[in-house]
Formats: C-alpha cells, sequence, structure tokens
C-alpha cells in the first residue's frame, strides 16, 4: 500500500490535499484514480487509510477515511553531523530515517569543507524514507550551526555518543551499561575533530567516546554503523 506523509490535520472524512509532486505520483507514477486507497500520516495523528476523493488539474484531493494506526513515536535519538559533501549528507539522511533518529542536526567544526545544504532536498529526502519504513514521523533536519554552539546550549538529561576514531575510546560495550533515554549521536568531519575539540568532547560529563572498530570510516559509514550499534545497544530493536 502506497504510504504518504502529509501536513494537514487528520481526521474522519478530513480533505487532505497533498503536494503537486505527490499527486503527479500518485495519478501518474502510481495510476491511481477517484476511490483507490492509500496510506497517509502527518507524524501527529497516527496513521490513517485515505480515498481518492478528487483528480484536479491542481493536484488530488484525498480524503482521510479511518485510523489504521495511533501516534506512535521511536526513541529520543538526535544525530549530530558534520557538514560532509553534499551526497554524503543525503545519504546521512536518507539512512537516519531510516534507522529511527528523530532530528538530524548538521554541524560545523574546525574542519568542516562545507558544502552547500538545501534543507528543502533534505525535508524531503527524509520524508520519502519516512514513508517507506512504516514510521509515523519524520526526522526533523536542522539547519548548520556551530559545534561549539550546539555543546553550549546541550540539553539536560540527554546523553552523547561520541564517534571517537583516534584510538583509545571502548567499543559499543560502554553505552550498553548507561541504558536507554535520550541520546545523541556525534559524527566528525573528513579531516576529524581538532584537537581542540576533541578535548574538549572527552571531557563533557554527559559524553562516551565510543570506537566503531580499528578502520576509519568515512562519515556516512560510521553514521549508519554508529546508529545500528546505537539501536542493537540502547534502542528499540529489541522491543
Ligand atoms: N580523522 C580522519 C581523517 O583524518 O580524515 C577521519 C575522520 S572520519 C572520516 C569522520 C568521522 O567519522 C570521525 O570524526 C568519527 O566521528 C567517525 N569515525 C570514523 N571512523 C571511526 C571509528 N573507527 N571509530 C569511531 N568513529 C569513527
Amino acid at each position: 500500500m502506497i504510504r504518504l506523509y502529509v501536513t494537514s490535520d487528520l481526521s474522519p472524512g478530513a480533505a487532505v490535499a497533498p503536494t503537486l509532486d505527490q499527486s503527479r505520483y500518485l495519478t501518474q507514477v502510481m495510476r491511481l484514480g477517484v476511490g483507490d486507497a492509500l496510506l497517509i500520516f502527518n507524524g501527529r495523528d497516527g496513521e490513517w487509510r485515505a480515498e481518492v476523493a478528487e483528480v484536479l488539474k491542481k493536484g488530488v484531493i484525498l480524503k482521510a477515511v479511518e485510523q489504521t494506526r495511533p501516534q506512535v513515536f521511536g526513541p529520543d535519538l538526535e544525530l549530530i553531523v558534520a557538514v560532509v559533501k553534499k551526497a554524503r549528507v543525503e545519504t546521512i539522511v536518507e539512512k537516519a530515517a531510516e534507522l529511527g533518529a528523530k532530528r538530524v542536526r548538521l554541524v560545523v567544526t574546525r574542519r568542516t569543507n562545507t558544502d552547500r545544504i538545501r534543507l528543502d532536498r533534505l525535508d524531503a529526502i527524509a520524508e520519502e524514507a519516512a514513508e517507506q519504513t512504516g514510521r509515523l514521523d519524520v526526522p526533523v533536519i536542522d539547519d548548520p550551526v556551530k559545534l561549539e554552539a550546539v555543546l553550549d546550549g546541550w540539553e539536560d538529561g540527554r546523553r552523547l555518543m561520541f564517534c571517537d576514531e583516534t584510538g583509545g575510546a571502548p567499543a559499543i560495550g560502554a553505552l550498553t551499561a548507561e541504558g536507554p533515554g535520550p541520546w545523541a549521536i556525534l559524527i566528525g568531519p573528513e579531516g576529524g575533530f581538532s584537537p581542540e575539540e576533541g578535548e574538549r568532547l572527552r571531557g563533557l560529563p554527559y559524553a562516551t567516546a565510543v570506537s566503531l572498530g580499528p578502520r576509519i570510516l568515512r562519515a556516512d559509514t560510521a553514521a549508519i554503523t554508529a546508529m545500528s550499534l546505537w539501536q542493537a545497544a540502547v534502542g528499540d530493536w529489541e522491543r
């Protein structure tokens, strides 16, 4: 069954206007017509069975019929990742949505080679990935900000899995002892963290430095690996 992320409120009989791109996808790619069924969700009201109510030149109108699943949210996991090349950032966002991150925070570090970031494109990638996973929300993607600003404004109670490739950090087992709750994973840029950044990160009371093995991974591989290990250690893979 097709699943679409929409922004409108969902209730029995509610009329929903998907975007023009989504309308084209429904009618021209998937060949849906009036009366055909699909699933829709908005990140607030759960998942709904809907029908195509009208096919107009300026897009289709859907009608929400009945709720198929109540709203649930996955674990409270943020991925904080230094801006790397555009294509790798896009992969990271897609995989973060698939692997259950709630938010992706792009950061600028001392060694970041800033590539042009198109947030609208990253949002669309996150939405499409969420649609195919079956999750009921879409991760929020933040505009890049300085790493220092993120650390300065750190939220009480959130722990940090700092992916440290410089050697000496323990493997993922270090996390299991800490258990679930609000977490963030931090992945550095292509050139790694500067010595000053590394020193600050290792001294943070809420941070656990973790090694992802003896090989240096590219940022996208590191992000996917770290999220998978985190989910297995303290996330929702056991549920
Ligand atoms: N320091 C390297 C350099 O000079 O290019 C590599 C940085 S690596 C491409 C980017 C980020 O991925 C690192 O900052 C770290 O957060 C994460 N990472 C890569 N391999 C890792 C490993 N084996 N253990 C922990 N983190 C790793």
